[in-house]
């Protein structure tokens, strides 16, 4: 089939050109043609249609060859341009190929024509694909010039050959200095070798290697790169470049790191949150694992922590706990782990220590620190902790073993008294889980009404009546028969049950002495124990006057048992609430007086009627002269502060004679008789009254 070609053909003569044209469909064209021989026939043919060739004469009457060529030039279009003529000689012919024309045959010679157009078309369009190419190179350039990120171009050696300006302004390199030198330039050394190694590993293979790299800028500073490096593969399959675009993200990864540290990290005080400790505690067992060295791990925890935020507000509080996370850290060395778990709960991971007396002496140096005196927001303050320690391997192989182990130890420690630590033993978990079986069958016994109250009476030693009784608690526990409060008053303590049950005591005490009063059994009075925990907070001289009003018990009836320590945990609070429960007509006892350390003189601050002298004293007090001296020196002390004396514990008639003759008001003890239940206190009540059963009772002994 004829090749279809649009040929302009600048020529006065029509036969010249006919010739031309007959030429053309002799070679296998098939020509399509405008003819023109002016200036301005050519320019409007131009304008008109598109050409593949135009083939002109040299010399014409009204034009010529050479400003033929410059038309053609001033279109700016890059058509193949043949000069076909009569001969023109050869220096003319030069000067129109240096014009621009593409070719130049003689008219007498037309055997070159075909070839000539065809591979002046073939020429044109492979000149158009490069201009075009070589276009889309530029609008490419332009763009990769014109974007933020930074692209960067290398051999397959990781020679740079080309950066764009995004890549200078993110370096801080300039074109010169980033090209020929190696892209590890940009190597800042915080990413270890595996890391290039997979990258390489990915590229080599042809395939794109996407991650975040931590590079250095020219002034040394560190910026993070996310990258994507993709492999350029030459026609045979075979990676020659590499081209990296990368976006600084630096500005976004402070923010995650700073997101990521507040994750890890406790907000008050800066130290390691449990996150982060468990993390640090699961990376220091291999180490341990392969050094043999002792690893510990040491619970502390702050003693009625609550009240400091409770009385002096929770600035204070939060003042408090950095300086006790300040204390800790510099209790120990720098490569320790100091964290803060908990409201009131520190923990600190002990590392490469010789043995474990040198733990002793660092946890001794601890406590130390903790126990000194803190001023804070004008208070001077003090704090006693307890700390629990177990250590690895004996202890347990896994984190979460070693910190439950540490747990149970410093249970141990709080019981053993304030400031004190302990090391996890095995047999302490024996005790904990008979402790925790205990927990959670006490938390059913309230509502399985498992609690009863026994009742013990307190005599009067001029009059010789029962004034009154103490209510005892006790648990009817399923298995174990009656539990002594002694066991689990503490655990109802700890775990906060004791406010419930507190309060149901309360209750069924003031019932129990109103249905004596309304038996006409006499105007005895109910002593009922408070423990330190129901006395937080403001709300038991609520609970006291509700309960008085719903079992209508008049105050005068109800004496609350306190003991030292419930006062002097929080002096302020306690005489604001002693003074409330004192105004509403109630009687306040100190109890087991003599076991703690309080002065009678600071006692006297508070608005106390009675005074209960501890068992231990009453124990020994007609063997023991200094036990003796000690007990009437409290009584006389006593009176002199207006408060009436109970001795406690009383067994024999040597210990109630003695009393006597000190001037106790009242006893109460074994001798008379051990607390009882509600219907013995009744038929004794009803004894009592008929006749002298104190006489009876004492010389019976
Ligand atoms: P406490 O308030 O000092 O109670 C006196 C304790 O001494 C009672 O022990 C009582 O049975 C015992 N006792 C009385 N006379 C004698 C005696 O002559 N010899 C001996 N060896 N012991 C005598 P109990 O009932 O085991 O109570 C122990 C402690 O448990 C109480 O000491 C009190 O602190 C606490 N408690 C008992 N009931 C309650 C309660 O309802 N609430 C609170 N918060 N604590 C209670
Ligand atoms: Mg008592
Ligand atoms: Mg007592």
């Amino acid at each position: 089939m004829p090749k279809a070609v649009r040929i302009l053909i600048v020529e006065d003569s029509e036969n010249d050109a006919e010739l031309l044209l007959r030429e053309l469909r002799k070679g296998g064209f098939a020509p399509e043609h405008t003819r023109v021989d002016t200036d301005k026939a050519m320019r409007a043919a131009l304008a008109k249609e598109s050409w593949d060739i135009i083939v002109s004469d040299y010399s014409m009457p009204h034009f010529d060859g050479i400003s033929a060529l410059n038309v053609m030039k001033q279109h700016s279009k890059d058509i193949p341009f043949i000069i076909v003529s009569a001969n023109i000689g050869e220096e003319i012919a030069v000067m129109a190929m240096k014009a621009g024309a593409h070719d130049y045959i003689m008219k007498g010679n037309l055997a070159r024509l075909i070839p000539a157009i065809e591979r002046e078309i073939k020429e044109a369009k492979l000149r158009q694909k490069h201009r075009f190419a070589e276009n889309e190179m530029h609008k490419l350039t332009g763009a990769i010039e014109q974007t933020s990120d930074a692209v960067m171009i290398c051999n397959a050696q990781g020679i740079i050959e080309y950066v764009n300006s995004g890549f200078v302004r993110m370096t801080g390199y300039s074109k010169d200095e980033a090209l020929g030198n190696s892209s590890r330039m940009l190597k800042s050394g915080r990413q270890d070798d595996s890391f290039f190694g997979v990258m390489w590993d990915t590229i080599s293979l042809g395939d794109v290697f996407q991650d975040v790299f931590i590079n250095k800028r020219k002034d040394g500073s560190l910026y993070y790169e996310e990258k994507s490096i993709t492999p350029l593969k030459n026609d045979r399959g075979v990676v020659e470049h590499y081209i990296s675009t990368g976006k600084d993200i630096t500005e976004q990864m402070q923010t995650r790191e700073r997101l990521h540290h507040l994750s890890q990290h406790d907000l008050l005080t800066g130290l390691p949150n449990r996150l982060l400790f468990n993390d640090r505690l699961e990376q220091a067992i291999p180490r341990a694992r392969r050094s043999g060295r002792v690893l510990a791990i040491l619970l502390i925890d702050m003693d009625r922590f609550k009240n400091i935020n409770e009385t002096l507000g929770f600035d204070c509080g939060d003042h408090m706990l950095q300086a006790v996370g300040e204390r800790l850290l510099t209790s120990t060395r720098d490569g320790d782990t100091v964290a803060r778990l908990g409201d009131d709960e520190f923990a600190i991971i002990l590392e490469d220590v010789k043995h474990q007396d040198d733990v002793s002496k660092i946890v001794e140096k601890i406590l130390r620190a903790l126990s000194e005196a803190y001023y804070i927001d004008d208070h001077e303050l003090f704090i006693t902790t307890s700390i629990g320690i177990s250590l690895y391997p004996n202890d347990g192989a896994h984190p979460q073993l070693l910190i439950q182990n540490a747990d149970v130890a410093i249970h141990h420690a709080k019981e053993s008294g304030s400031n004190k630590y302990r090391y996890y033993e095995t047999k302490m978990n024996a005790q904990s889980l008979y402790r925790l079986n205990l927990e959670s069958s006490l938390r059913k016994a309230l509502e399985r009404e498992e609690f009863f109250l026994l009742y013990q009476p307190q005599i009067d030693l001029v009059t010789h009546e029962i004034t009154g009784f103490e209510a005892l608690l006790r648990w009817a526990h399923p298995e174990l028969g009656t539990v002594s409060p002694v066991e689990f008053i503490p655990l109802l303590e700890e775990t906060g049950m004791i406010k419930d049950v507190g309060r149901w005591i309360l209750r069924k005490a003031c019932q129990t002495c109103k249905s004596w009063h309304n038996k006409d059994l006499g105007n005895v009075s109910i002593a009922v124990n408070l423990s330190p925990v129901q006395f937080e907070g403001s709300q038991i001289s609520d609970i006291v006057s509700n309960i008085l009003k719903e079992t209508e018990l008049t105050a005068n009836y109800l004496e609350l048992e306190l003991t030292e320590s419930t006062i002097m945990r929080n002096p302020e609070n306690a005489a604001i609430t002693l003074t409330k429960l004192s105004g509403m007509g109630i009687t306040l006892a100190i109890d087991d007086f003599g076991t703690g350390y309080s002065s009678l003189s600071y006692l006297q601050k508070f608005p106390l009627d009675t005074l209960k002298i501890d068992r231990s004293f009453v124990n020994d007090i007609t063997e023991n002269k200094g036990d003796a001296s000690i007990v009437s020196a409290i009584i006389s002390m006593a009176h002199s502060l207006g408060l009436t004396v109970v001795a406690e514990g009383v067994e024999t008639t040597e210990q109630l004679t003695l009393l006597q003759e000190k001037k106790c008001e009242s006893v109460q003890g074994f001798l008379f008789s051990k607390p009882i239940t509600e219907i013995e206190v009744e038929e004794m009540l009803k004894e009592w009254s008929k006749q002298s059963v104190f006489l009876d009772l004492v010389s019976s002994n």
